[in-house]
């Protein structure tokens, strides 16, 4: 399974709203075989979502395990509650060499389905919440960088503008 290229800022596709999926086909395996495959090779992070490989789709996947071989997989998710909500320290693939501290709920509630359509609802706590809710967040084109504080901004806006 090949891994694909993981977009990063400024790039303009990270900010395109994200499709839902209707075709449960076989382009779809190949799509979630990749995300794995490239989140199981991009080091420690926790989650990856279409929309960062450049792929419109609403699908993301997830791998808390310490020896990474649980990987978890929401196609149209939707988050139905929220609860317990304390700031949580953030990092993206898409958004390198930053932390952010983004206010998020530690329980949610999610209804998504699986890669072969079947739907599934799911109660996740902690970190598991906090990596779905960061990955939903870029089905619509948020950020972390939208996240920062002003000065962190700043100092991100600099960096970038040097590269
Ligand atoms: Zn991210």
């Amino acid at each position: 399974m090949p891994q694909r290229t993981i977009l990063e800022v400024p790039d303009p596709r990270l900010r395109l709203p994200a499709t839902p999926v209707e075709d449960f086909d076989e382009s779809l395996k190949t799509l979630v075989a990749d995300l794995i495959d490239t989140l199981h090779h991009s080091g420690t992070a926790i989650g990856l979502c279409a929309p960062q490989v450049a792929d419109p789709r609403r699908v993301l996947v997830m791998d808390l395990s310490s020896r990474r071989c649980e990987p978890q997989v929401y196609i149209n998710p939707v988050i139905q509650s929220r609860a317990r909500f304390t700031f949580a320290e953030e990092s993206c693939l898409s958004v390198p060499g930053v932390l952010v501290n983004v206010w998020r709920a530690t329980r949610v509630l999610v209804q998504a389905q699986d890669p072969t359509g079947a739907p599934f609802e799911r109660e996740l706590d902690g970190l598991h919440a906090v990596c779905l809710q960061h990955e939903m967040d870029h089905f619509a084109g948020k950020l972390l960088v939208d996240r920062m504080w002003f000065l962190q901004r700043l100092r991100f806006n600099r960096r970038l503008a040097r590269a």
